[in-house]
């Protein structure tokens, strides 16, 4: 087995008194976060270990083989040192214990709910959040698992929650209409009725927000989008303590949901990127939303990084950096025709329901991430058919700009 040999990160409190590693600053953690180190090569690029068997007995001591995890190295179902390796980046990343990574966001989110609920228990979700993981939540009902949907302002959010919820989850920005949301005031209301906050933290990435230090029981990616970047691997990861990470490890190995040590090969070499890549498409995406501020032929611009925005304040306080991410949205004055009009007349900007890659994503949020939250609720958010959401990737702000003004 190779030698994972970074012995320069030593134990700390963070600034939020999670017990957390420390670590190096963000983009040299990008690189060299997952500890890859083979002595005897000299090889410090991690390698895909492509193989579903280890030997499980180490023929010079006799003992079996561990990973860094003190678990068994004999299957990759559930270690590959391909994939522990990911794991370790991301969880200096976000700034925590332990991360796992699964063949999917939503895999990942099926995993914690299997792992932390029971018969009777009751999930608060917020109301503005990603549809699929709203319709796996409803559809727990048959296992007698009760679902609420609250918000999606931090007030509505802290006022629904008691202690009959057992899990709440939320989007650090949400989907579609990028609002903002008070991590650290969820998290103290959930600690105190005993429930345990799932974050989503994929729209904001660990760039500019880390969940674990505000509180949250576990942090979730859909690593599909900014963390990998590309549009071309599908992802996803919960991070969180040692503890939780043994019990839904366990989850990970029975539900037999591990990613797959291609797709973390190609994650780990999109991680020293992903500050870089950031950082672009959060500067393009604050041009545009204000280029379309002044358009009009638009009706509203949805931005947390806006001067005009409500969530501007909150996202100053809590993000570690002024970025505000690479998605905004925008309604338009010609209705659901427009944006129909938008799609066909783009020549770069694709229509896709995938955000945070190297390509500019257009999607209607009716047709794909909020398609199946019921008609009411899409209603009372103001998600309509006018609403274009736009993932912004990392072409010239001048071409986007003029891809823009010639579809609309
Ligand atoms: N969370 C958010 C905020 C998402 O947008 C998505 C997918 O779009 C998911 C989770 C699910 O991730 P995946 O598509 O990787 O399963």
């Amino acid at each position: 087995m190779m030698a994972a040999t970074n012995e320069a990160n030593e134990e700390t409190e963070s600034k939020k008194g999670n017990k957390c590693l420390a670590s190096r600053r963000f983009t040299t953690d990008s690189i060299h976060g997952h500890e890859y180190y083979d002595l005897k090569l000299g090889l410090f690029k991690v390698p895909i270990y492509m193989t579903a068997v280890w030997e499980q007995f180490d023929k010079n001591t006799g003992e079996p083989r561990r990973t860094d995890r003190n678990l068994d190295l004999k299957y990759s179902r559930e270690e590959n040192i391909t994939v522990n390796s990911l794991e370790k980046a991301l969880s200096k990343l976000e700034k925590a214990e332990d991360s796992l990574a699964f063949n999917s966001g939503m895999s990942a989110l099926s995993a914690v709910y299997l792992a932390t609920l029971k018969v009777n228990d009751t999930i608060l979700i917020s109301k503005e959040s990603y549809g699929t993981t709203q319709q796996l939540a409803s559809h727990m009902e048959k296992f007698g698992i009760k679902t609420i949907l609250a918000g999606p302002e931090t007030e509505e959010l802290i006022e629904s929650i008691n202690d009959s919820v057992k899990l709440v989850i939320v989007e650090t920005i949400t989907n579609p209409l990028l609002k903002v949301i008070d991590v650290a005031a969820v998290a103290k209301r959930c600690t105190e009725v005993g429930s345990k906050l799932v974050v989503d933290n994929t729209f904001a990435s660990p760039v500019i927000f880390r969940p674990q230090e505000y509180g949250a029981s576990m942090t979730l990616h859909s690593l599909t989008k900014y963390i990998a970047g590309h549009n071309d691997v599908i992802g996803g990861s919960v991070t969180s303590n040692k503890e939780t990470i043994k019990d839904l490890w366990d989850w990970r190995r029975k539900l037999g949901n591990i990613m797959n040590p291609f797709e973390a090969f190609l994650i780990i070499r999109s991680l020293p990127t992903l500050k870089l890549r950031f950082t672009q498409q959060s500067k393009t995406a604050k041009i545009l939303a204000e280029f379309l501020e002044d358009n009009s032929k638009i009706k509203e611009v949805y931005y947390p990084g806006l001067n005009s925005s409500p969530y501007r304040s909150i996202a100053d306080r809590i993000f570690s950096e002024r970025m505000y991410g690479g998605v905004l949205s925008f309604k338009l004055r010609e209705g659901k025709e427009g944006v129909f009009k938008f799609f066909k007349e783009t020549k770069i900007i694709k229509s896709s329901p995938s955000l945070g890659g190297t390509e500019s994503l257009a999607t209607s949020p009716v047709l794909s991430a909020a398609s199946t939250m019921a008609p009411e609720v899409q209603k009372e958010l103001g998600i309509t058919e006018d609403l274009i959401r736009l993932s912004v990737g990392l072409e010239d702000v001048e071409d986007l700009k003029e891809d823009i003004e010639q579809a609309l």
